[in-house]
């Protein structure tokens, strides 16, 4: 089988050869075989990972991905849905990726989606895409849309040295353990060509007042912020910026989101629960921010009439404000 990469071994990084059941390793006999007709790098040892996220987040992404399914179907609300992209808050991440990809020097390149979930159409116009996910039932998903799809981790990755031009996340980076980003680093930084990029839209322990008012109830914190969206592993701005530069990646842009102005919606998301009960403010903000939030229109009108606003707040708040960020990395 012509595949778009070579692959290796994640064991001993040795080249695979193709057999019958999947791939087999020469050098330590490991083999590889297909899960539903994904071949799938989880040894029984790294199973945990499919266990890993709970029913709940996993009907969220199907959810996600149903949504994305039903935009592509429908011309109106694919010109709608780039309307948001091009001018809304809540479409700066998309707008970032466009931008970047759209910017490449290589025709047709290569793309590696670490933790693609469901999958996103829009990086195919851009290249050749290749997803990675531990989660079976979202990488059927992504292979409707992708040219390969691999189940394993990020932090023993199947593919030679060197193979890709881009690699991308998006909301990855705090769903990984800290003590492992480094594994996941150093991955990235060998499977990316030289002067390929890596592109993430990742979650990040703000420090801003709204983050703060959180911190300050740390059951609370640890329930609605970690535990239940499953962002194990938060940093601050700041921390995630030294890990990239340890890497040795050029850095190209680093961006917060989310810092002071937070989308519609946002602040119901992760207050209207006990946290409502904690100060009459945040009661009030919740009950306003999920009025708006309800209606669709409404949400994302608001989305446009925000957005100058966040670059307002972008400029003058400090780095460390960012509960999210956008980030373009060269190798
Ligand atoms: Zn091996």
């Amino acid at each position: 089988m012509k595949r778009l990469v070579g692959l290796i071994c994640p064991r001993c990084k040795k080249d695979l050869v193709e057999n019958e059941e999947g791939v087999e390793c020469p050098a330590c006999g490991t083999g590889y075989t297909f899960n539903e007709g994904i071949l799938s790098f989880l040894t029984p040892e790294d199973r945990f990972n499919e266990t890993l996220y709970e029913e709940h987040q996993i009907a969220n992404w199907l959810q996600t991905s149903d949504l994305r399914r039903r935009i592509r179907s429908s011309p109106f609300l694919s010109l709608l849905n780039a309307i948001r992209i091009r001018f809304s808050l809540s479409g700066r991440r998309d707008r970032v990726f466009l931008k970047e990809l759209k910017r490449s020097r290589t025709p047709n390149p290569l793309i590696l989606d670490l933790g693609c979930g469901g999958g996103r159409h829009y990086f195919c116009r851009f290249g050749r895409v290749v997803g990675i996910d531990p989660v079976l039932p979202l990488l059927q998903r992504a292979r409707e849309l992708y040219d390969e799809v691999y189940q394993c981790n990020g932090f023993h990755l199947p593919f030679a040295d060197e193979s890709f031009d881009f690699v991308v996340s998006t909301d990855v980076l705090g769903h990984l353990e800290n003590r492992d980003k480094d594994l996941l680093f150093s991955e990235i930084h060998r499977v990316l060509k030289k002067g390929g990029r890596t592109i993430h839209c990742s979650e990040a322990l703000g420090d801003s007042p709204w983050w703060r008012f959180a911190r300050s109830y740390p059951d609370l914190f640890q329930k609605y912020f970690i535990d239940l969206p499953g962002h194990v592993g938060m940093e601050l701005p700041s921390e995630m910026r030294a890990r990239f530069l340890k890497h040795h990646f050029r850095e190209v842009r680093f961006s917060k989101l989310y810092s002071l102005i937070q989308e519609p919606g946002a602040l119901s998301s992760v207050f209207d629960n006990e946290y409502r009960e904690k100060c009459r403010c945040m009661r009030a903000l919740v009950a306003m921010d999920k009025l708006v939030a309800r209606s669709l229109i409404l949400r994302e009108l608001l989305n446009v009439i925000l957005e100058p606003l966040a670059q307002l707040d972008d400029a003058l708040t400090p780095l460390n404000y960012g509960g999210g960020l956008l980030t373009v990395h060269e190798k």
